[in-house]
């Protein structure tokens, strides 16, 4: 499989009057063409400042660097402003979680889907952006496309909101998008819609989706591949069905666990992640998990485990070193 996107050793850090806070801290990850890898977490985890830092939608404070970045075959030597700009838009695109936060609402949606066809576009005549937006909106399944485009934001329900959100999203054409949260704010059955719709949308066009979530019920429904993030480091990477089925890390472990019905009892109880996550301010001196990890080990909490490569699979955690198992 070709890799549309790779970043090795990814580091977002913010400089604050407390000190620096270590948002994302060595980060490394892909993406396959046609591909979908979630990216799973709490929140405060880092997983939204990981994939916004790849199109450098990030605070003046942040303080970005990589070891390696490529995106659709070309290395990304210094990403400046002007770089991401070109990034945004054609090569990846953004969904984000609240479309009330992120749709305008003094705008209707023909002129906020017309100012994406207009930049990416620049030559189409105002016939043409109409008809290339009655489109979109037929792709992403908004019934009664020409009426729903003279209305602002709020006169549409949450579900078609969405959509709308993932129409403006895709009219950049993008060869990649970014999918944070994307369902959060909706009720299941329009979470279900717009999963299926965004399968749908990869199958016809081979795109690749980083999704960002908290929800592992979400992940099964269209990951391919599973990135665990804690406390601004990957802890686990692999396969969906092999970390559903044998999760290495203690926290990928209680992670699954706490998806609805999945009733998976540890000594008769059933597990959930007990504490918060830590401060990235003051990390813990060992494994990051070790305060919240019911199998921390003697070592865990003075050590950082590294990280061990088996096959397509990942892990950083002393008990899998150990050849120990997460029961
Ligand atoms: Fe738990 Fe230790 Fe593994 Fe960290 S390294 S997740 S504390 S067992």
């Amino acid at each position: 499989m070709e890799k549309y996107l790779e970043v090795k050793n990814l580091r977002t850090y913010f400089n604050t009057p407390e000190g620096v806070v270590k948002s994302v801290d060595g980060v490394s990850f892909h993406i396959n063409r046609g591909e979908t890898l979630a990216l799973v977490g709490e929140s405060g985890c880092g997983k939204t400042v990981t994939s916004l830092s790849l199109i450098r939608l990030l605070a003046d404070t942040a303080d970005l660097k990589y070891d390696y970045m490529m995106v659709d075959g070309q290395e990304i030597k210094d990403l400046t402003k002007e770089e991401a700009r070109q990034i945004r838009g054609k090569k990846i695109s953004m969904i984000f979680q609240e479309p009330m936060t992120s749709l305008n609402p003094v705008y209707k949606i023909e002129k906020q889907l017309g100012e994406v066809f207009k930049l990416h576009e620049p030559g189409l005549t105002k016939e043409q952006i109409h008809e290339k937006s009655v489109e979109i909106m037929k792709k992403v399944g908004i019934p009664n496309p020409d009426e729903r485009l003279k209305v602002y934001p709020h006169q549409l329900s949450g579900g078609l909101r969405q959509r709308a959100m993932i129409a403006i999203s895709l009219a950049s054409n993008p060869q990649m998008v970014i999918a944070d949260e994307p369902t959060t704010a909706l009720d299941v059955t329009i979470q279900a819609q717009i999963i299926d719709l965004l399968k749908q949308l990869q199958r016809d066009s081979n795109m690749s989706i980083l999704l960002i979530t908290h929800d592992f019920g979400v992940v099964s429904q269209i990951a391919s591949r599973v990135a665990v993030m804690y406390a601004g480091k990957i802890v686990e990477e692999g396969m969906l069905e092999d970390i559903f089925r044998d999760p290495w890390h203690p926290y990928t472990k209680l992670l699954i666990m706490s998806i609805p019905g999945i009733k998976v009892t540890r000594g008769g109880r059933l597990e959930s992640i007990k504490g918060t996550v830590p401060n990235p301010l003051n990390f813990p001196k060992g494994c990051r998990f070790a305060p919240r990890c019911p199998w921390a080990l003697d070592i865990c909490k003075d050590v950082a485990p590294e990280e061990m490569v088996v096959g397509n699979r990942r892990v950083s955690c002393h008990l899998r070193t150990q050849g120990k198992a997460v029961e």
